[in-house]
């Protein structure tokens, strides 16, 4: 009886041993398992991890905004130095002191422009041209502006597979006239009132999403609806983007 209780025992042993060996390999390995994936996957992998925990597990449910962010490659649109981070839940640096969006921001602003696939939509601050290639997937023409000539000209250059999308170098504060009006109006740096360039460009029935208030934490995200002419604004929440920068002129 002694010795089968002892045997089973040592069974018993042996068999959880061998479940924690597992356990340390699994922790230890799943991580360089990764980095081992060839670099179109490693970083397929990570589009996907940020999509569910940072998009979707914070409520944004629309599937064309969750589709074509698992689409488009995020990394590409930045230095190589940044391509480990650019699924980071955060902003990034692009140069010339300015930042790529957070992904759940750029998500977020996307789906409270409430596009269903027709509209023509400007951009106010292309930067890397990350935002601008998520709505060139989505909507019929996207009008991006950039007031610094040196991200102006990168972001030309990956934008360049997007025949939808047109692109200016000049003070985004007065929108782009020459094609005006627009469906809908983004603007990804924060002024400290919402320019009425902007206001007096966009459609009726169109949708304006804008940053507003002074540099540093106090700003709050608008969403501006244009209605008969009336101006209908909308808190969505608390942000902080890099400051809408005037042209010196
Ligand atoms: N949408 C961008 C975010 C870039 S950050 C992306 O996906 O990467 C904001 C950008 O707005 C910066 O590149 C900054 O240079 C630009 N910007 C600031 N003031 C501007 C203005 N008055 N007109 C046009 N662009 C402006």
């Amino acid at each position: 009886m002694i010795l089968i209780k002892n045997k089973s025992f040592k069974y018993f042993l042996i068999q959880k041993i061998s479940i924690i060996i597992l356990l340390i390999l699994l922790v230890f390995f799943m991580p360089s398992c990764k980095s081992q994936l060839p670099a179109k996957d490693k970083y397929e992998f990570m589009r996907t991890q940020m999509v569910k925990e940072q998009i979707v597990a914070r409520g944004i449910g629309d599937k064309k905004v969750i589709e074509t962010m698992l689409k488009v490659p995020r990394h590409l649109f930045l230095n190589k130095d940044q391509w480990d981070h650019a699924y980071d839940d955060s902003p990034l640096p692009i140069g010339n002191g300015q930042t790529i969006s957070q992904p759940y921001i750029v998500a977020l602003m996307t789906e409270n422009l409430k596009l269903s696939g027709n509209e023509k939509v400007l951009e106010i601050g292309t930067g890397s041209g990350y935002q601008a290639a998520i709505l060139a997937e989505i909507v019929k023409d996207v009008y991006t502006v950039e007031i610094i000539t040196s991200l102006y000209e990168g972001a030309k250059s990956k934008l360049l597979q997007y025949p939808n999308v047109m692109i200016s170098n000049h003070d985004g504060y007065y929108g782009w006239e020459e094609f005006a009006p627009f469906d809908r109006i983004i603007v990804t740096a924060a002024p400290d009132h919402i320019p009425q360039p902007l206001v007096a460009q966009l459609k009726d029935g169109g949708i304006m999403i804008i940053p507003v208030g002074p540099p540093g934490w106090n700003q709050i995200l608008w969403k501006v609806t244009k209605e008969n002419g009336n101006i209908i604004t909308e808190k969505i929440t608390d942000v902080l983007f890099v400051p809408l920068t005037r042209e010196t002129k």
